[in-house]
Parts: structure tokens; C-alpha cells; sequence
């Protein structure tokens, strides 16, 4: 019988097992598909604070996982494939091995969705993004191009407008998603350029290691040409790693763990941390807060109930 089974090692779950480590607890980290979560797939990493010279971004995760490894937190590889949350102790399938626990945090987080290229995924943290507040800034003075048309779309190409000399919107249809005020907003901005109907088909350069440009594709007319891009951004939404929970915990219509409170969910003894609950800010300094959140909440309902 665990305390706690940590479920996802981003930086919400690893300063989580920080936290229950500390306290005690003996902690269970369940890696998931994606171990060191979106901070596994960027560069460096400039606005985490401490960091004056800043960190990759992989160093920056593997970091926090040996703080908890050195006060005792224990991890294994694998997802949580089942969960049983309907009475306690909870149940959970992690690849096999089957686990009982007092309390669970859920940081397993949202996934940015890719367009699925192998270019694409080849160049990821070398030209390929999916997070303008962590990259934008690389692109100062750069060629930057946004695929998406809803408000993440919006909002990361006015907001990159900061850094590069011309923001070019890709998305799929002529119609968008994104809310008219946003839109109206980019709209106006002389630097964005919209490319709508079209798609992007290859990210060059994979040979090179780097970002030069793109292939794309006039869904209309059925032209096809080249782009030259430095900074490739990726804005066509998440999914949240709840899938196993589903029926079990409150989900909004996207499948974001709604909160009640605190890191508290629907469901009393299991706490939510991070990109699975939060899509607003998403940043690597607000997941490791909310890890911390939900294990002060775990360890005082440990202890409510005599543990
Ligand atoms: P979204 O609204 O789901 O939009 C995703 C966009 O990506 C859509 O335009 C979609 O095209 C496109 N897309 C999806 N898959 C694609 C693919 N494989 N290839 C090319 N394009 C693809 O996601 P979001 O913009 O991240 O917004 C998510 C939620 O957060 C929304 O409710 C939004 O209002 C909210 N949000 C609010 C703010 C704000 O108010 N400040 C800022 C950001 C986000 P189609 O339209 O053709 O499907």
C-alpha cells in the first residue's frame, strides 16, 4: 500500500514527489508515455527563475527528478493504463504492475497536438515549437510562422509579432475558430500575413538539424510552394492525458480535470498538478507550483485521516 502514486514526471509531478519525498511519504512516480513531460522537448529554457544563464530544458526536468530521487521518491517507467477511483484504497494498472495507494496526484499533462510530419518531429526544439512564451524570444528579427486558427493561434502570432520581422498564420480553412475580437485583433497587426486554405505538407530542414522553411500547400487552388521560416510554431491545441480517468473524475468537454479547489477534484484523495488541469498558463514554473499544491494537500489529508 502506497501514500501516493505521482501519476507523469513533468515538472509538476517531479516537485510533487519532491514535496511528498520530504514529507515522508515514500512517493510512487508513474514516468508515463512522455518521461520529463513538454520541458523533454524544448531547448533551453530562460525564464525558470534561478537559471540567470538559463537551462535546457531536459537538464531542468531530470534535475528536479534526482532532487526527489535523492530524498527517496521512487519512479517507474509506464503509463497508468487502468484506474480505479471508486473507493479507496485506490487502484491503478502502471503497464503490469498493479499498485494500491491512500492518495493520487495526477500530473500526467496535455500533450501538444503535432501535425504528425516527420520533418515536423525531427526539428522539434530546433525550429519546431509548440510554446511561443518559451521560444518566441530566439526569433528576434526571424522569419516566425503560426499553424492554427483558433485563439491559441491568435494570441502566439500577436505575441511573436514582438520578436520576429513578419508572422505568417497557416491554417487549414478560410473560416476560423479563434473569437472575432482576437482575430479582428490580428487582423490589424501589419506584421502577421494570413495563409488560409493551406497546409503545411514538410518542414525543411531535417539534414540540416535546423528550421529553414516549409512546403506548403493551397488546399483551393492546389499550389504548391516554399516558404522560408526560422521559427515554426504550432498552435492547433492539446490534449490532456486524462483518457484512463474518464467516468471516474470530473473532465470538462475537453477532458481537463476540473478543479474543486485547490488541487482538489471531484473525487476526495486524489489532487490534480499541472497541464492536466491548466490551460491557460501552462508554463514550466506554474506546473512545479501546482506539484507542490497538490502534495501539501495530499500529505494534510494523510495526516487528516491518521496517516
Ligand atoms: P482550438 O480552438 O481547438 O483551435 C485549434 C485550431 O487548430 C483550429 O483552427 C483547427 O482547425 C486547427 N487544427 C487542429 N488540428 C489541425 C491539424 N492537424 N492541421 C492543421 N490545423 C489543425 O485550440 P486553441 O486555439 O488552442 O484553443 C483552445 C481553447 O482555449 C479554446 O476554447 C480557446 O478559446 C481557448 N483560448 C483562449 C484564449 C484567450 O481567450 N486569451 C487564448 C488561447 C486559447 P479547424 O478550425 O479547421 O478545426
Amino acid at each position: 500500500m502506497r501514500n501516493v502514486v505521482i501519476v507523469g514526471s513533468g515538472c509538476a509531478g517531479n516537485t510533487a514527489a519532491i514535496y511528498t519525498a520530504r514529507a515522508s511519504l515514500n512517493p510512487l512516480v508513474a514516468a508515463g508515455h512522455e518521461p520529463g513531460g513538454q520541458l523533454s522537448l524544448t531547448t533551453l529554457v530562460e525564464n525558470f527563475p534561478g537559471f540567470p544563464e538559463g537551462i535546457n530544458g531536459p537538464d531542468l526536468v531530470e534535475n528536479i527528478k534526482k532532487q526527489a530521487q535523492s530524498f527517496g521518491a521512487e519512479y517507474v517507467s509506464g503509463s497508468v493504463t487502468e484506474a480505479d477511483l471508486s473507493s479507496r484504497p485506490f487502484r491503478l494498472n502502471i503497464e503490469g504492475q498493479r499498485v494500491e495507494t491512500r492518495t493520487v496526484i495526477i500530473a500526467s499533462g496535455a500533450s501538444a497536438r503535432w501535425l504528425g510530419l516527420e520533418s515536423e518531429q525531427k526539428l522539434i526544439g530546433h525550429g519546431v515549437s509548440s510554446c511561443a512564451t518559451c521560444d518566441g524570444f530566439f526569433y528576434r528579427g526571424k522569419k516566425i510562422m503560426v499553424v492554427g486558427g483558433g485563439d491559441s493561434a491568435m494570441e502566439e502570432a500577436s505575441f511573436l509579432t514582438r520578436f520576429g520581422s513578419e508572422v505568417a498564420i497557416v491554417h487549414r480553412r478560410d473560416e476560423f475558430r479563434a473569437s472575432k475580437i482576437m482575430l479582428d485583433r490580428a487582423r490589424a497587426n501589419p506584421k502577421i500575413k494570413f495563409l488560409t486554405s493551406t497546409v503545411v505538407e514538410e518542414v525543411y530542414d531535417a539534414g540540416k538539424g535546423v528550421v529553414t522553411g516549409v512546403k506548403l500547400r493551397n488546399l483551393k487552388t492546389g499550389e504548391i510552394r516554399d516558404r522560408e521560416v526560422d521559427g515554426f510554431f504550432l498552435t492547433i491545441g492539446h490534449i490532456p492525458n486524462t483518457k484512463v480517468f474518464r467516468g471516474q473524475i470530473e473532465l470538462d468537454a475537453d477532458g481537463y480535470i476540473v478543479s474543486h479547489g485547490g488541487a482538489r477534484t471531484s473525487v476526495q484523495g486524489v489532487f490534480h498538478a499541472g497541464d492536466v488541469q491548466d490551460r491557460v498558463y501552462r508554463q514550466a514554473i506554474t506546473a512545479a507550483a501546482a506539484g507542490c499544491m497538490a502534495a501539501v494537500e495530499a500529505e494534510r489529508f494523510l495526516e487528516a485521516e491518521g496517516h
